[in-house]
């Protein structure tokens, strides 16, 4: 163990099953001496959340819709009882109706975009306001003080991905609001980061439509030919939420085996 994360408490939200990116995040943290506690949502989670918490040394759970900002305030509440202070947050969460992840994006409803947009996106600044007035403050003498937040997102919110559809508008809105957080929390030395990461299967992934077509797509025109993993996207999210990335903020890193430069089909890619 490094000790990278030795003394830093943070709160990990999007926590689902074993293959959950949350689930590689909290792991490097945990290697890396992080104290964690975990936000899931509803009772049907917590029977999968609670044994992963204990494998990473955590009794601290907490229920939270992020869609009820009432649920948001209560869930910071009782971090609030048992920690005065945080010094990390990290975001893993997305939601749309499935049946609008697959067609075309020019039949997305009224309804279906507003939910995409509160849970994906608008969620994530909910939590960096109650986050960032946990989070110690800053002394510019000592330079100690501040945090660090991360979210997940994904290429289609660059280019069109099929299927990904609000999906892929909702994560450019998330990238932005990643930018004015950044902003905005930056005088406080509260740092704001993305991690966009390729495709991985999981409960959200398994959602989209033809996801395997895409997984295969990526592993043979990536640069390094394969897909990526949760423990690759742990990696960068203990970067960007530790001290080595001190200076990083309002960035979107990619974690996608260097997926997101290539512009055309690789020339020894096999027809799928
Ligand atoms: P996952 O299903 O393991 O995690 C999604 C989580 O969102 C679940 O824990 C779910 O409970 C939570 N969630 C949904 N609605 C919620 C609500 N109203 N309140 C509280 N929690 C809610 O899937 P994942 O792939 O690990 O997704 C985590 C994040 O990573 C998402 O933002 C997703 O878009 C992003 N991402 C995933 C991939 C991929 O290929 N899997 C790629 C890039 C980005």
């Amino acid at each position: 163990m490094s000790g990278l994360m030795a003394g830093k408490r943070g709160l990990i939200m999007g926590l689902a099953n074993h293959m959950s990116l949350a689930w590689g995040i909290a792991q490097k943290l945990h290697e890396h001496g992080a104290e964690l506690a975990f936000s899931y949502q509803g009772d049907a989670l917590e029977k999968r959340v609670r044994p992963l918490a204990a494998q990473v040394g955590s009794d601290f759970l907490i229920d939270c819709d992020v869609s009820d900002m009432a649920a948001l305030d209560a869930a910071f509440a009782t971090l609030k009882d048992r920690w005065e202070t945080i010094d990390f947050v990290v975001h893993a969460i997305g939601f749309s109706d499935k049946n609008e992840l697959r067609g075309r994006f020019v039949d997305t409803s009224l309804d279906n975009f507003l939910m995409t947009m509160n849970i994906s996106v608008y969620s994530f600044v909910a939590v960096a306001q109650r986050a960032a007035a946990m989070m110690p403050a800053y002394d510019a003498e000592t330079g100690t003080g501040g945090g660090s937040m991360i979210t997940l997102t994904y290429l289609g919110a660059e280019r069109v991905i099929p299927h990904y559809n609000v999906m892929g508008v909702a994560k450019s809105a998330l990238e932005t609001a990643v930018k004015y957080l950044a902003v905005d929390l930056g005088r406080d030395n509260i740092r704001v980061n993305a991690v966009s990461a390729g495709p991985i299967k999981t409960l959200a992934a398994s959602g989209i439509g033809d996801f395997r077509y895409i997984m295969k797509w990526n592993e043979y025109n990536a640069p390094l030919k394969r897909n990526v993993t949760i423990e690759d996207v742990g990696g960068a999210g203990l970067y960007l939420l530790s001290d080595l990335a001190s200076g990083v903020t309002g960035e979107t890193h990619h974690v996608d085996a260097g997926y997101h430069v290539v512009g055309m089909k690789a020339e020894d890619a096999p027809d799928i």
